[in-house]
């Protein structure tokens, strides 16, 4: 950062920004309603929009866009040890939120964040924009990590366009997500696994240990926890409304 150049000085996207690149990234993730399949194992709610799973944060931008249009996200107030410390971790430049539930969702509303789950643009230690990879996290939660085929090829494209309109904007996202992709390289590693990845252009890849992509087929990617097969699922969500009705 050049001298007398302070964080505070420095252009932050605007909330017209924000509106923009909502505009053009509408594609959902897939043509099936994903939230039926994760939803029936987390009490009827889909896994990502409970902030008992994930915490919605938002540039204050964003968040003031959305404010505008609707009064379906507030600030969020959090009430255990791990949300206060994913809100005390948070860039100044950001705001930890949470909507109504997914049954009152409103489509145009949702956040970027929203939008893309579960995946986040995935850079490589040379900083370049190469795919989509997913939170890791969630592997035993979310259904499309399970599944990434089902992800469209118009939701990648437009999740690309988005995402590189949002990095010349703040170039503080783009360090953001260059920080989760080396944790995820960290992880991969230590895992012993290569790295999933959707091709920004289509195609599917796996990272190997150093970085090489290799192109692969869909069918070879893991599949998750309850997620396995038919009859585990079928038995994880039997299991789940036994528990419910107890
Ligand atoms: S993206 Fe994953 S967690 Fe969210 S509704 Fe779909 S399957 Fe569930
Ligand atoms: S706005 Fe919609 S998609 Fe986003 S967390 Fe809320 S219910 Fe889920």
């Amino acid at each position: 950062m050049p001298s007398g150049v302070n964080a505070a000085m420095i252009a932050r996207p605007s909330p017209e920004q924000f509106a923009d690149i909502h505009r053009r990234f509408q594609a959902p993730v897939s043509r099936f309603d994903c939230g039926k399949m994760c939803a029936p194992l987390n009490g009827g709610e889909p896994v990502c929009c409970s902030t008992d799973h994930a915490i919605p944060i938002m540039d204050k931008a964003e968040y003031k866009l959305l404010r505008q249009k609707s009064d379906l996200w507030r600030p969020f107030r959090p009430k255990d040890k791990h949300a206060r410390e994913v809100v005390s971790d948070m860039a100044t430049s950001c705001i930890a939120t949470e909507c109504k539930g997914a049954k009152f969702c409103e489509r145009d509303n949702r956040s970027l964040a929203c939008r893309s789950f579960p995946f986040f643009p995935y850079l490589t230690a040379k900083d370049e924009l190469i795919g989509l990879s997913y939170y890791w996290y969630f592997e035993d939660r979310c259904w499309v990590i399970s599944n990434l085929g089902v992800a469209d090829a118009k939701f990648v494209r437009e999740f690309i366009a988005a995402y590189e309109t949002l990095f010349v904007l703040d170039p503080e996202e783009r360090g953001a997500f260059r920080d989760q992709s080396a944790a995820m390289r960290r992880t991969f590693s230590r895992w012993r696994r290569p790295i999933p990845l959707i091709g920004r252009d289509g195609g599917y890849f796996k990272i190997l240990r150093g970085g090489r992509m290799v192109p692969t087929d869909v069918d070879t990617f893991r599949k998750h926890g309850p997620y396995r097969s038919d009859k585990i699922y079928a038995r994880a969500v039997k299991e789940a409304n036994a528990a419910a009705a107890t």
